[in-house]
């Protein structure tokens, strides 16, 4: 199971396409200022558009009445009606299952652990998907998940090991553990959960782990042996919330600005002319998953995802990863579903109405010019609904 299977609720309220949003480098003001960057006019394949940018979009802005509440922020009702909101979202995750969180029908692509590094890398793109469990069959038993991270860490091998190229074609999923040794990297701790277990749990160890996708691992009763269920992601767990505790999320009314949701320093940005390899090793370099593409003025121009990595190594393309940040963008699936951004002064609850209603990964943080203020990922609110005003705080520090 991955992304792409839409729950009832999403498929009633499609993507971002919606008030607010609006296409940057398709009105030819905004080509300008998207394709110009400090090395000269952007290369943007002809025809390609890039995407949606949702503006801080009216439904995200508090309404004036709401904005008196905010600015009230000391005041105990309000604090009290959040902790309230947090509890009721707490309860909800610790009665319900992993399981709850899929959709009625999904399907699974699990790769087996022999399989070509390249071949895997086909099979994603031509299935739609980031991610997939990992499956040794010799020994019957789950193998890890394999993720953008993968094809990141193949890259960092190439880049120091660039003799290897012509063996790189020939390495097999289950060679990404060496792979990991070889480049330096502390191999991810492959954790699962049981789908019958609270989902509390399951982001408590996603949280922990700093996991933004964890598969689902039961065992059959029969043979005893491990049997993938399926991998939830941040992405659906933060959707389930919303979709389901509308009553609490609306308690959820302080701002931003006031919660700290989120991170404004030390923000890894790259320009459309930068590399994609530059890009990537920022990724690696901050362990984080997207680079804000921002032009010469701060002003927010694109997102680069590490999923927006597979398409560029799409039939072993490794010496095409000095292509500039804007080629590789233009690669990108028409299905994309757009960058979503905040303003500071938007509360937690229009955050919540908007993962409800569309398909939100991360939120970029501007001011009323577009400037890069900051970055709100789903692991920041996921680790905001978890943990703030709990005593035990073991994740924080993560
Ligand atoms: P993510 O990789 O999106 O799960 O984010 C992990 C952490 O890094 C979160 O606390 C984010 O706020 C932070 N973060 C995400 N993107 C960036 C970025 N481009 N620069 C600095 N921090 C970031």
């Amino acid at each position: 199971m991955e992304d792409d299977t839409r729950t009832p609720a999403e498929k009633a309220h499609p993507g971002p396409a919606t008030e607010g949003s609006a296409p940057v480098a398709s009105s030819p003001t905004t080509t300008s200022a998207a394709g110009t960057n400090s090395s000269g006019p952007l290369p943007l394949r002809h025809g390609h558009e890039l995407p949606f940018v949702a503006a801080p979009s009216s439904y995200l802005r508090p309404k004036p009445i709401s904005r008196t509440m905010s600015d009230n922020r000391a005041s105990g009702p309000l604090d009290k009606e959040q902790m309230q909101g947090l509890r009721g979202v707490r309860e909800f995750l610790k009665v319900r299952t992993s399981y709850d969180v899929l959709p009625l029908s999904f399907r699974l692509v699990v790769l087996d652990n022999n399989l070509l590094i390249k071949k895997s890398l086909n099979i994603l793109i031509q299935n739609g998907i980031v991610s997939a469990p990992l499956w040794d069959s010799q020994n019957s038993a789950f193998a890890g998940l394999l993720t953008s991270t993968d094809f990141i860490n193949v890259i960092q091998y190439y880049c120091q090991f660039p003799d290897e190229i012509a063996h790189i074609d020939q390495f097999r999923l289950s060679s990404l553990r060496d792979i990991e040794r070889a480049i330096g990297v502390l191999p991810l701790e492959t954790v699962s959960v049981h789908p019958m277990r609270p989902l509390y749990e399951a982001c408590r160890r996603m949280l922990k782990t700093r996991a933004r996708r964890i598969p689902l691992v039961d065992r059959d009763d029969e043979t005893g042996r491990e049997m993938v269920v399926s991998v939830i992601t941040q992405y659906r767990i933060l959707k389930f919330i919303a979709v389901n505790n509308e009553q609490y999320t609306m308690l959820l009314k302080k701002p931003v600005r006031e919660l700290g949701l989120g991170t404004y320093k030390d923000l890894a940005t790259a320009t459309m002319g930068s590399s994609v390899l530059d890009v990537i090793h920022l990724m690696v370099k901050y362990n984080i998953s997207a680079v804000p593409i921002i032009d010469k003025d701060n002003r927010v121009l694109n997102l680069f995802e590490a999923v927006d990595v597979i398409p560029c190594i799409k039939g072993g393309a490794y010496d095409e990863l000095s292509a500039t940040v804007g080629e590789a963008l233009s690669r990108r699936a028409e299905e994309f579903g757009g960058i979503y951004t905040c303003n500071e002064d938007d509360r937690l609850d229009a955050i919540f109405d908007t993962i409800r209603k569309s398909r939100v990964h991360r939120l970029i943080v501007v001011d009323d010019d577009n400037r890069l203020k900051g970055i709100i990922s789903l692991s920041d609110i996921l680790k905001y609904v978890l943990l703030y005003g709990e005593e035990d705080d073991d994740i924080r520090g993560n």
